[in-house]
């Protein structure tokens, strides 16, 4: 076998499968190291199903990139557990390994006590988002979840009134069953809860539902639902106007109730069940949160979803930064360049370390979902804009990674016959379009329209 340019790409989703397909494009041989049956990353699991037209848009283009000659996709493998990085890199003697893995681990909540009650009273953002978009799969068997009413949500950003939508949906939605009136979720979603009950001639206190209310550490005008790098003191409040129009919008058409400047500082447990949280008052000091001591406060709640933030998941070889992966050069996602291990998308989460000026595709990606819940967004160009910011991202990677010189054939045959024992294991026989044929999502044929 000849000499080859050999790339793993770890993670297949928006940004794997882009810096997959340009890898591919520029002559080297690509294998895509997917954890998952299919490839769809946070577009499946993460992009509330209410947003059919954009996630069937999406995965058309996952499986565009991916459906190429010279990429091998290998789903059921995850790194870390079927594979190392070190068995790629030192057994396998791959020269590139590209990290487009995401960020899967919820910032912890930072309530100790509250760890114990973890899946039930405790619900983290990934896992309720991942459950509300599939528990309707009769195949599903992950994990399932009693939502409460009176829940609370502890966040403040974009992600966080997307759960607390999902929390007052599944809420009515389980009171109206209650009385015989049976409503789609999605279907609730675009007409507003509002419109739903006003149909039915009810309001929240004659349903009996107390739905959930969402608590952040800062003011309403604060939240980061709206942003701008460098913005003027025009377009500054500007911004805090179009924030507090995104919350109240949220509050109204889905009867979320909101609670400013607190922080969670403690827990109720009552019979060894949760009870409640007690909140600290907050203010803003020079854009630094400052705690009110003596402010305490207690809110009776059976559960509390936490949404502060997702973070790469460690992996084994890959050096960390606290909760981040330790980036040598933020702008060019290089790790390890002695080693060739680069980092591209999601894993790239570190705060303030990425210039502005760059337009990571977590920034495009970022404002696109700014401009979901402001509700002007174009689905064909938000969904460019993405895998245009990722292409520029892979770009820079690509042109590092495919100066090393290339893998000697025999180290790309060895490579070659891992690739086609982990199909084996897996079951999959090389042809992507039929893989993905046989395994659609639950919901493919409702995002079809
Ligand atoms: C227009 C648009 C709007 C969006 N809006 C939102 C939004 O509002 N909310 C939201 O959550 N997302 C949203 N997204 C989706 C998501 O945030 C983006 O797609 C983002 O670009 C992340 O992509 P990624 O490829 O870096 O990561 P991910 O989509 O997370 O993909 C990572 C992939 O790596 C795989 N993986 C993880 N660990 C391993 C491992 N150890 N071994 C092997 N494989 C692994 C995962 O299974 C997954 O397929 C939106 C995307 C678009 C295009």
């Amino acid at each position: 076998m000849e000499a080859r340019q050999v790339v793993v790409v770890v993670g297949g989703a928006v940004a794997g499968s882009e810096a997959a397909a340009m890898a591919a494009d520029r002559g080297a041989l690509v294998i895509v190291i997917e954890q998952n049956t299919r490839p769809y990353g946070k577009i499946e699991d993460g992009l509330p199903r209410w947003h059919a037209a954009l996630r069937r848009k999406e995965y058309g283009r996952i499986d565009a990139n991916l459906d190429h000659r010279d990429i091998l996709f290998v789903p059921k493998t995850r790194l870390g557990e079927e594979v190392t990085l070190d068995e790629l890199t030192q057994e396998h003697g791959v020269g590139t390994v590209i990290l487009a893995n995401g960020a899967w681990r919820d910032r912890h909540l930072g309530l100790p006590a509250l760890d114990r009650f973890a899946g039930a009273g405790l619900i983290y953002q990934n896992a309720l988002v991942r459950w509300f978009n599939h528990h309707l799969d009769p195949t599903w068997t992950g994990p399932c979840y009693a939502l409460r009413d009176g829940a609370i949500v502890i966040g403040g950003g974009l992600a966080s009134l997307d759960v607390a939508k999902i929390l007052s949906l599944e809420l009515y939605a389980r009171a109206l069953a209650a009385r015989g009136i049976v409503v789609d979720t999605v279907e609730m979603e675009h007409s507003g809860i509002d419109k739903v009950l006003e149909e039915h001639g009810l309001t929240p206190e004659e349903l009996g539902v107390r739905g959930c209310t969402l608590f952040y550490r800062r003011s309403a005008e604060e939240m980061p639902l709206a942003t701008d790098a460098d913005p003027s003191p025009e377009r500054q409040a500007r911004l805090a106007k179009t924030r507090v129009k995104i919350l109240e919008k949220v509050m109204r058409r889905y009867f979320v109730g909101f609670e400013p400047n607190a922080v969670a500082a403690g827990v109720l447990v009552e019979d060894e069940r949760l009870a409640g949280l007690v909140f600290r008052r907050t203010r803003t000091e020079d854009g630094r949160v400052v705690e009110i001591p003596g402010s305490e406060f207690e809110v009776r709640t059976e559960q509390v979803v936490s949404s502060i933030g997702s973070l790469p998941e460690p992996l084994p070889g890959v050096p960390m930064q606290r909760d981040v992966y330790a980036f040598r050069d933020w702008d060019t996602g290089e790790l390890d360049a002695e080693r060739g291990i680069f980092g591209l998308g999601n894993v790239l989460t570190g705060r303030g370390n990425i210039k502005e000026s760059r337009q990571s595709a977590r920034d495009v990606v970022r404002q696109l979902a700014e401009r979901r819940h402001a509700e002007t967004l174009e689905i064909d160009s938000a969904s460019e804009e993405a895998h245009e910011a990722a292409r520029r991202e892979a770009q820079a990677v690509l042109d590092h990674a495919l100066a090393h010189p290339p893998m000697a054939g025999a180290q790309v045959e060895s490579l070659l016959a891992w690739v086609h024992k982990r199909w084996q294991e897996v079951g999959y026989d090389g042809n992507y379009a039929a893989w993905m044929d046989a395994h659609r999502p639950w919901d493919w044929d409702i995002a079809e329209g």
